[in-house]
């Protein structure tokens, strides 16, 4: 399926190529045009760029739907309830969300390389299974050439660094099953770091086995994903890894004071002086200090009306009671708040420094209010445009700036290997 371009974007094309017009920034286009034709012209620059999204939970949504041991595997050829599929990714332009290979800490004890191992079995099974719509992608050429053919790719980043195990060799075995970027640890400190959710501080950042990991990955060119560790093991990792790091789905630590899930102003600017970019994650709790009040708040009001009258999360009455709740209490943040989190980036480092990292499917009940699915990336453009962001700028965020990182870590992984 080939990517069709308007009538608009065409003469737009045209214009941007005759020097008279090039001064002109979309800026001053953007203050003539009604709602509805920045909507269009979004629409627009997210079919016409390619779109990579840092990270997206299909495969553990595939492995556990619902609760309990319930296991029903998604169809997502076609429409779905859950955040992304290919009509939805269709509809928004997302053309390569990163598949998180999600492996939850209670692994860490053991059956992490089996589990993570299965969950990519799956996800590639996709591909396999519906190869008119999507495709395994490897590196940034083969995502641009999957495009050119109409395909969606499905490239692999690991979160969780627990399948490692204690064994360096691991490194390759999942770098061969397509694994693109390991996210050090999760909620809990593994063998390799420390976590922002943690408060044992095992290695005091990331361990000496850690160190060792960092180096093998960049000998194979997986890229190194510091989303999810303290601070400690952010500058161990940028200080031990040869090439720029990536957090795959982390937002700015300055509209949300105190949570370290987030990259606090210091270490957005240390990322990006080492080349690296930040993916903002979309999440409501990631977002603002309010949402993240509220939805405290929430959880203490649903665990009590749990209690008081015995429905479990998965009755309809409690679902039913709590979307109510949700929505009569404006809890969910909203597009131009995610927009102020790429702003910040871009005051701190610069627009070369910036991607999405959704979180989609992995923080399905606390998404923003106009973009609660892939088919929304358009809604996140256009409030990029009315800010003044350029179709240059717009395409850096989009996919450019990752492409950039990724190559970067190639070259060094063929530089590390023929020394
Ligand atoms: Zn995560």
């Amino acid at each position: 399926m080939q990517k069709i371009l308007s009538l608009g974007l065409v003469i737009a094309m045209l214009a941007s190529c005759s020097p008279a017009k090039k001064e002109e920034a979309p800026k001053k286009d953007i203050a003539t045009m009604s709602e509805e034709e920045i909507q269009a012209y979004a629409e627009e620059l997210a079919h016409k760029f390619i779109i990579v999204d840092g990270h997206v939970d299909l495969p553990y949504r595939m492995e556990v739907k619902g609760f309990m041991l319930r296991k029903e595997v998604e169809d997502v050829s076609v429409e779905t309830t859950g955040n992304f599929d290919f009509p939805k990714s269709r509809k928004g332009g997302l053309d390569a969300p990163f598949m998180s290979i999600y492996v939850p800490s209670s692994y860490n004890a053991g059956g992490a390389k089996e589990f993570a191992d299965s969950l990519i079995t799956m996800t590639l099974d996709v591909a396999k299974v519906y190869d008119t719509l999507f495709a395994p992608a490897n590196s940034p050429a083969e995502i641009q050439s999957n495009f050119e053919k109409g395909l969606i790719s499905l490239p692999l980043g690991m979160e969780n660094g627990a399948p490692i195990e204690d064994d360096l060799a691991n490194v390759k075995f999942f770098f061969d099953r397509g694994i693109r970027y390991i996210t050090l640890t999760h909620s809990k400190d593994n063998q390799i770091s420390d976590s922002s959710y943690d408060t044992t501080y095992t290695w005091n950042g990331v361990s000496p086995f850690g160190e060792q990991i960092i180096a093998e990955m960049n000998k194979y060119g997986i890229m190194v994903d510091i989303s999810h560790v303290t601070d400690s093991a952010f500058y161990d990792a940028l200080r031990i890894s040869k090439a720029p790091v990536i957090a795959s789905h982390s937002s700015c630590r300055h509209f949300t004071p105190g949570f370290h899930r987030n990259m606090s102003d210091q270490m957005v600017k240390d990322l990006a002086a080492n080349g690296g970019v930040i993916h903002i994650n979309f999440g409501s709790t990631f977002l603002s200090e309010e949402s993240r009040d509220k939805f405290d708040m929430m959880d203490s009001v649903l665990t009590n009306y749990r209690a008081e009258t015995g429905l479990s999360r998965r009755d309809s009455a409690f679902v039913a009671y709590a979307e109510k709740f949700a929505a009569d209490n404006n809890v969910f943040a909203d597009v131009p708040i995610v927009a102020d989190h790429i702003d910040r980036v871009v005051e701190l480092a610069g627009v070369d420094y910036v991607g999405f990292g959704s979180d989609f499917d992995g923080v399905g009940n606390s998404l923003p209010v106009g973009l609660k699915d892939v088919s929304m990336y358009p809604n996140i453009i256009a409030e990029l445009l009315k800010r003044g962001y350029s179709e240059e700028d717009i395409e850096k965020i989009c996919y450019k700036n990752t492409f950039r990182v990724w190559n970067e870590v190639i070259a060094k992984a063929k530089e590390l290997q023929g020394s």
